[in-house]
C-alpha cells in the first residue's frame, strides 16, 4: 500500500508510567492504523497516492471535496509525530537553544508549559495542542480534529493528542491529570529541539 503505519517509536509498555500499554495498543494500532488504512482506500488508483503525507495534507487542506483524504492524512501524520514527541522518562527541561527560545518567547519554561496546557485543556471537543514556530517565534496553538499547522502557517515542533481515545482508558474525563503527565513525564525535548533545529532558517528571523 502507498502509506504505511510507521511502529511505535519504543515498547508499548515503555511509557507506562503515564500512559499504559493497553492506551497505546488502542492508539496506535487500531486508531493510527484507521487513519492509513482509510487513507490508503480513498487515495488508491489517484496521484495522490505517490505522494509525501505532508504534500497529500497540503494539497487537500482547503478542497472540501477532499476533505475525507485531509482528515485521515492529517490524523496518519499527527500520531505519528505524537509518538515521537514522548520518550521513556521523558519531561523534565529543554535545553540550549530551545530552552534559550522558551525563554525568550514565553518568558520561561513554567510560563510555556502553563500556556500549552491551557490550549490542551481548553481545545473543545476533539483537536491537538501545539508548539509551532510561526514567522521565526514560538507560539502555542490548538486545533479541531484532524487541523495542524502543516495546513496553516507554523512549523511543528510539538504536540498532545486531546482526543478522548489518546487518555480515556488511563485518565477518565480528567484530561487536565493526562496534559499534566504528558508535560511532566512524556514530553520528548530532544525531539523538539530536533525539529526547531531543522528549521534553523526559519528559526532565525
Ligand atoms: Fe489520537
Amino acid at each position: 500500500m502507498a502509506f504505511e503505519l510507521p511502529p511505535l517509536p519504543y515498547a508499548k509498555d515503555a511509557l507506562q508510567h503515564a500512559m499504559s500499554a493497553k492506551t497505546l495498543e488502542f492508539h496506535h494500532d487500531k486508531h493510527h492504523k484507521a487513519y492509513v488504512d482509510t487513507l490508503n482506500k480513498l487515495t488508491e488508483g489517484t496521484p495522490l497516492a505517490s505522494q509525501s503525507l505532508e504534500d497529500v495534507i497540503r494539497a487537500t487542506a482547503k478542497d472540501e471535496s477532499k476533505l475525507a483524504i485531509f482528515n485521515n492524512a492529517a490524523q496518519a501524520w499527527n500520531h505519528d509525530f505524537f509518538w515521537h514527541c514522548m520518550k521513556p522518562k521523558g519531561g523534565g527541561k529543554p535545553i540550549g537553544d530551545l530552552a534559550a527560545r522558551i525563554d525568550q518567547g514565553f518568558g520561561g519554561l513554567d510560563k510555556f508549559l502553563q500556556q500549552f496546557a491551557e490550549a490542551a485543556q481548553t481545545q473543545f471537543g476533539s483537536g491537538w495542542a501545539w508548539l509551532v514556530l510561526e514567522n521565526g517565534k514560538l507560539k502555542v496553538a490548538k486545533t479541531s480534529n484532524a487541523v495542524n499547522p502543516i495546513a496553516g502557517h507554523g512549523i511543528p515542533l510539538l504536540t498532545c493528542d486531546v482526543w478522548e481515545h489518546a487518555y480515556y482508558l488511563d485518565y477518565q474525563n480528567r484530561r487536565p491529570d493526562f496534559v499534566k503527565s504528558f508535560l511532566d513525564q512524556l514530553v520528548n525535548w530532544d525531539f523538539v529541539a530536533e525539529n526547531l533545529s531543522r528549521h534553523r532558517g526559519a528559526a532565525a528571523a
